[in-house]
């Protein structure tokens, strides 16, 4: 059995379609994949009809994004009832905040010289939740940058024009809602934040005593110090763990549907808690 817990379509700022992700899934050797795109269930429905035709267990997922100590910090949410209130309230919170913050993306892109980035990252969203990819797509168009690690570094990234800070909700709110949802919160790629091992351990210890359950040991293709160090903190932190390849482009070797390697042997899986 192969699980990928944390996969994106472009119902945020992923690629391929809902049913064009199940079927990759499929064809990678996926068994059990979690569809969590950015602040929305949207596509899940439409990946369920594939997943149920080709045989393969669809997780409904969702990563939500958070702050913590003015760091972008995303939580992902497992096996949650798509209908529940409480999430569906957040997501509409989520989704206004999106728009928003593209717009004062746009405002500071026009300063740097980038005109009319909302529109064009908007074109790209296609009606969608609109996210930072999108305003790296318009600007690798528009021949500001040639790469979308480039367009983070000069535009989008930590720190640059698209960093709009303070806006979203708390860890705890996340939790929260996850939680009423009746699923599993999950801390999503938890060596991506640029932390020394002592923040990251403050931080899980804030995720766990918020609600958080689980964190992610394996995510897309890793250094095997940096899996061994997460299964440690998960053990000593007494969370389960998980594991996903974050798909958000075909063709891009270290986020591939499946591939992140073999879940590390001393720490509990994360789909026990509903498989149980
Ligand atoms: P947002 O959800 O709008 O805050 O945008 C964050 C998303 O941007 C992440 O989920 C990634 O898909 C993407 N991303 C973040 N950093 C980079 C980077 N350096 N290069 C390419 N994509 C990135
Ligand atoms: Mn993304
Ligand atoms: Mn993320
Ligand atoms: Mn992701």
């Amino acid at each position: 059995m192969i699980y990928d817990l944390h996969t994106h379509s472009n119902a945020s700022d992923g690629i391929l379609s809902p049913e064009a992700l199940v079927s990759r899934a499929k064809l990678k050797g996926v068994t059990h994949l979690a569809l969590t795109d950015h602040d929305t269930t949207e596509g899940l429905a439409r990946a369920r009809v594939v997943a149920e035709n080709e045989g393969l267990t669809l997780i409904n997922g969702i990563e939500i994004s958070t702050q913590w100590l003015g760091r972008n910090i995303h939580v992902v949410g497992l096996n949650v009832v798509e209908a529940s209130e409480d999430l569906q309230k957040l997501i509409e919170l989520q989704r206004v905040t999106r728009i928003e913050r593209a717009r004062e993306i746009g405002r500071r892109l026009a300063k740097m010289g980038v005109p009319d980035a909302y529109e064009g990252a908007f074109k790209h969203a296609e009606g969608t939740n609109i996210g930072r990819p999108h305003f790296g797509r318009y600007l690798i168009e528009t021949g500001h940058a040639t790469t979308m690690n480039g367009a983070f570094k000069k535009y989008l990234g930590a720190g640059k024009a698209g960093d709009v800070k303070e806006i979203w909700p708390s860890i705890a709110e996340a939790c929260a809602a996850i939680l009423a949802a009746g699923g599993v919160p999950v801390l999503a790629h938890p060596m991506s934040y640029d932390l020394t091992i002592t923040k990251l351990k403050t931080l899980v210890a804030h995720f766990k005593e918020v609600g958080g359950l689980a964190i992610e040991v394996l995510s897309g293709k890793q250094d095997v110090n940096a899996t061994r160090t997460l299964c440690q903190i998960a053990t000593q932190f007494e969370l389960h763990g998980s594991c996903g390849s974050d798909f958000h482009v075909p063709d891009q070797p270290w986020q591939e549907l499946g591939c992140f390697g073999p879940f590390p042997a001393p720490c509990q899986p994360v789909w026990q808690l509903w498989t149980h």
